[in-house]
């Protein structure tokens, strides 16, 4: 797929961190608006994007703040990832408490200070033998084209594109979706990945459901990749929808990149001191 044009501050494009933090603070000084849930991708939100995805780690600013919120009246935490669960759970740090979404929303958990509290993922026996295929033919996409490589996930098989030449990525990129329609299972295209489902899962169903349950009338959601634009499409009028980085966006705000997005962190919790 190519790279989606980048919008421009035109009036009816995404408005900035400025305009974003004014509208926060009005959000976190209605006690009505509380509790505020603060839900945010990893990858290229939290975390700078990196090539090797398992030394992915969220800026150390951010860890700090994300404690300093763990547990303050009238706020939730949530990360809401592409990964795996048992990946995001690895590499997330971030405090007891705090809800990880994993696999688009097919896996949740919550992190408590003895581990992680999980919910159990069951697969149909149709489900798991259509994983397998998937896996099987998933592998004979990425055989022969260096940088590409097969992700198996308890829902899902991903096959990652990042390190292959563009040519290369983009023809792996199109069997795998060929794939996908072929034995007719979900397909996700994101950055430079294609992941075929057995689970339909989206951000944007994942991230109303947990704030229906938590009663959030408000939600934040920031994110950098084109999987996220169903979160940003999925919230209400009144939430708080954040695009990181370039590209086109539903978001209602746009900020340039991950050390923007722990600053508001950082405004959000003075605010709630
Ligand atoms: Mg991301």
């Amino acid at each position: 797929m190519p790279e989606p044009t980048t919008t421009t501050g035109s009036a009816t494009g995404p408005q900035d961190a400025d305009a974003l933090t004014g509208r926060l603070g009005a959000v976190l000084a209605d006690p009505a608006r509380r509790p505020l849930l603060l839900a945010l991708d990893f990858d290229g939100t939290l975390a700078p994007l990196v090539d090797d995805p398992m030394t992915s780690a969220i800026l150390p600013a951010g860890v700090e703040v994300l404690a300093a919120l763990a547990g303050r009246p009238g706020v939730a935490l949530a990360l809401v990832s592409g990964r795996a669960m048992a990946d995001l759970h690895a590499l997330a740090e971030v405090p007891p408490g705090t809800y990880l979404v994993g696999s688009h929303g097919a896996e949740r958990a919550r992190v408590t200070p003895h581990g992680l509290d999980r919910d159990v993922v069951e697969l149909t026996a149709e489900q798991a033998d259509r994983l397998a295929a998937l896996g099987a033919r998933a592998a004979a996409v990425a055989r022969g084209r260096d940088g590409v490589w097969v992700e198996t996930k308890p829902t899902a098989v991903v096959v990652h594109t990042r390190l292959a030449e563009r040519d290369v990525a983009a023809a792996a990129e199109q069997e795998a979706l060929a794939l996908g329609a072929e034995l007719g299972t979900g397909t996700l295209h994101g950055k430079d990945v294609v992941e075929l489902t057995v689970l339909p899962a989206d951000k944007g169903s994942a991230l109303q459901a947990l704030r229906h349950e938590i009663g959030a009338p408000v939600v934040l959601y920031g994110g950098d990749d084109v999987t996220d634009e169903h979160a940003f499409a999925a919230l209400d009028a009144d939430d708080l929808t954040v695009k990181v980085g370039a590209g086109a966006t539903a978001a209602r705000y746009r900020v340039p990149g991950p050390e923007d997005v722990v600053a508001v962190l950082a405004a959000v919790e003075r605010a709630t001191r």
